[in-house]
């Protein structure tokens, strides 16, 4: 077992099991059955024990820590130059042989494009060179993600499943030699994989889930048995992911808790049956369906990290797995950044460029803005995942949440800047003789990056967690049930004196004294994220102490707040790759321009965030959708053709 899949190994060891009602550090004791049972699933396979230090998971507890990410990491020369080979032959590649209208008209990536990634060695960008593979870094990885999601969202989807969250990723993190040297290197030569957890009644709640795995009578294999859906690469994957119900595990209190479990499952294993292929609004050529598995056998050792660990497999997976997202992002805003500077230069109404309308010129410094954010988020949490030592968890689902919320705008607007041609098909733009840009394609191909790998919702609920878990572990004794009341004193002190101490602290406005002068202009932004996140800080203590326990409901608060953080980390992170920037060439000032624009635009959303918290309207919001959820206002919907189905 190598180094790293070890320590990988011993982290989630390390983890206690929290798989009971009793160990649970969240009273699950008002929920019903099926909330209860979803929770503690997650909450056990959840990280529980990672210390190392977040710059993104400080903030919700008040503390910004810059030196975590000042000075903005950076590639080494011999990394940069690897990257910049690749990064321009996958480019030419492209633009030279993959058309990418022609992926989405015909829902078909060619077969010639398919051999010429291999032959580029994309399907094992991450093998390590052990194996065979390009043994590249997340930060070289994620370059190569951002040209070509920029390029084609289907590619980069295929690519991304295949080894984002596919077999290459858990195999690295978690696999045994055996099953390294076995599969890895099949990667090299093409061999395209998937992952499969989704089923008809399991979206975002695993807890649901249906397949079962079986162990056989002579406890050689595993029988699979049950129906996954949307699985990415599921048609053409030559071996899969497939996450599946093992023998409930039986606590001491006589209850049972699920168990799910990770296999390795090889097309060649009899029993695998395509029901469907889906098709969808974007992402058009990726081969994603319904797939049915009828007694596949599969044997022992293709378990991966070990039985009932397959939900902590996936999560700890998805922690890297998520970034090719902001990459993806990232690409998508540069495209629209081209695109926006060459059509607000080139159309003239009203006697000026249309970018030098005020109206575009806004929405030109958006785009420009929010993509220079997105790379430094990017290339921030991808750096992370390039050091085992971190624990990215929060960062990574920061930089999912604000790249795919942020891309989906910056799409938005440059389709708008682009007026009807915005709306044109590229296909029908080169028809009649214009500029062939797809913006209309990528509007339907980035929509989907609000839904995958956590949708936004999740992402928000998963980061509460986190944000809420100092404050949970603090007051973890007294939520214990059936505590001895001497105990529970013990630990009411305990507690008031760890509050008595921050709380407090939360109030000072260190940055009156500690100033960040080295920023130069863009000091005054690291100083209000700073600030902010005290203010952040005690805002969540207060909404702990109104609400205690029902605060797990409020998810629109709760939202709220950790877009507050995410916000707050986003600028910290422009910043410092801003300051990297003009380190590097102190001539050039538009790092700095383009931090500040960004920084002013969500200081005004913060402001907003923050506002809302205490003037919203969630309650009567929360009665109307009951009401509507009852049919009581079935009378708006009449006038309109509508099929019961
Ligand atoms: C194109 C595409 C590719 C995909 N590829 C794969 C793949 O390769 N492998 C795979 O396993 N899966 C894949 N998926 C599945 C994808 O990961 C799921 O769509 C996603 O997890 C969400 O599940 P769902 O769509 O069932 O939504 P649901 O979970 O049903 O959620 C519906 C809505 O309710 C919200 N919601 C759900 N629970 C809560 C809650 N507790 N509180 C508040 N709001 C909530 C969600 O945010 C969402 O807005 C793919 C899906 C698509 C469309």
């Amino acid at each position: 077992m190598t180094k790293s899949t070890q320590k990988n190994q011993q982290q989630l060891d390390k983890q206690s099991d929290l798989a009971s009602d009793e160990q649970t550090i969240i009273d699950t004791s008002k929920m019903n059955a099926d909330k209860a049972a979803s929770l503690n699933l997650t909450e056990a396979a959840r990280d529980n024990d990672l210390q190392q230090k977040s710059f993104a998971g400080q903030l919700f507890m008040g503390t910004c820590q810059t030196d975590l990410i000042f000075p903005f990491p950076t590639q080494t020369s011999e990394e940069q130059n690897i990257g910049d080979k690749l990064v321009a032959e996958v480019c030419e590649f492209l633009i030279n042989h993959l058309d990418a209208e022609q992926v989405d008209a015909t829902q078909t990536i060619p077969d010639d494009v398919i051999q010429g990634l291999i032959k580029m060695g994309l399907f094992a960008m991450k093998v390590p060179k052990k194996y065979n593979g390009l043994g590249l870094s997340q930060v070289n990885y994620n370059r190569v993600m951002m040209a070509i999601s920029a390029h084609c969202g289907s590619t980069a989807v295929l690519l991304s499943a295949h080894q984002s969250i596919g077999v290459p990723q858990p195999l690295k993190m978690f696999g045994t030699e055996q099953q390294k040297d076995k599969y890895l290197p099949q990667f090299r030569a093409g061999k395209i994989s998937a992952f499969a957890l989704t089923e008809p009644e399991v979206g975002s709640d695993p807890a649901k889930m249906e397949t079962t795995a079986t162990l056989s009578k002579d406890g050689k294999h595993y029988l699979i048995n049950g129906i996954k859906l949307w699985c990415t690469n599921g048609l053409i994957a030559d071996v899969l992911v497939v996450m599946a119900q093992t023998q409930p595990k039986t606590l001491t209190n006589g209850k049972q808790v699920k168990q799910i479990t990770a296999f390795i499952v090889e097309k060649a294993m009899p029993g695998m049956e395509v029901l469907h292929r889906c098709d969808f609004m974007g992402i058009r050529g990726i081969q994603n369906g319904l797939i049915k598995f009828t007694n596949v056998k599969v044997p022992l050792e293709n378990i991966i990290l070990g039985e009932g660990k397959g939900l902590k497999l996936a999560l700890a997976t998805l922690n890297t797995g998520r970034l090719t997202l902001p990459a993806a992002a990232t690409g998508m805003g540069k495209y629209c950044l081209a695109v926006a500077r060459d059509w607000g230069n080139e159309r003239v109404q009203w006697g000026m460029p249309i970018g030098k309308h005020e109206a575009g010129a806004k929405k030109i410094a958006f785009i420009a803005s929010s993509t220079f954010a997105m790379e430094a988020v990017t290339y921030l949490t991808s750096h992370m995942a390039d050091d085992p030592n971190n624990d990215l968890r929060i960062e990574a689902a920061m930089a999912k949440l604000f790249c795919s919320e942020l891309a989906w705008e910056v799409v938005d607007t440059t389709l708008q800047l682009r007026g009807g041609r915005g709306y044109e098909k590229a296909s029908s733009l080169k028809a009649r003789g214009e500029k062939p840009y797809p913006i209309e394609r990528l509007m339907r191909d980035c929509r989907i990056n609000r839904i995958i790998e956590g949708t936004t919702d999740i992402m928000k609920l998963f980061l509460a967690r986190e944000a809420m878990d100092p404050h949970l572990k603090v007051a973890a004794d007294l939520l214990k049930k059936n505590l001895p009341v001497e105990q529970k004193i013990q630990a009411g002190v305990k507690l008031a004196s760890f509050y008595s101490t921050w709380y407090p602290t939360q109030w000072v406005n260190s940055t009156l004294w500690a100033s960040n002068d080295k920023l130069g202009k863009l000091s005054k932004h690291l100083s209000y994220v700073e600030s902010n996140a005290h203010k952040l800080a005690r805002t969540i203590f207060h909404y702990i102490g109104l609400y205690q326990d029902r605060l797990e409901r409020k998810q629109h608060i709760l939202g709220l707040l950790m877009e507050v953080g995410t916000e707050l980390f986003a600028m910290a992170v422009t910043c410092s790759f801003a300051k990297s920037k003009l380190d590097a060439n102190p001539e050039d000032l538009t790092p700095q321009y383009l931090a500040d624009v960004f920084c002013l635009n969500r200081k005004r959303k913060i402001e907003r965030l923050f506002d809302t918290l205490s003037n919203n309207d969630d309650h009567k919001e929360n009665k109307l959708a009951k009401s509507i959820l009852n049919g009581d206002v079935e009378w708006l919907e009449k006038g309109i053709p509508w099929v019961d189905y």
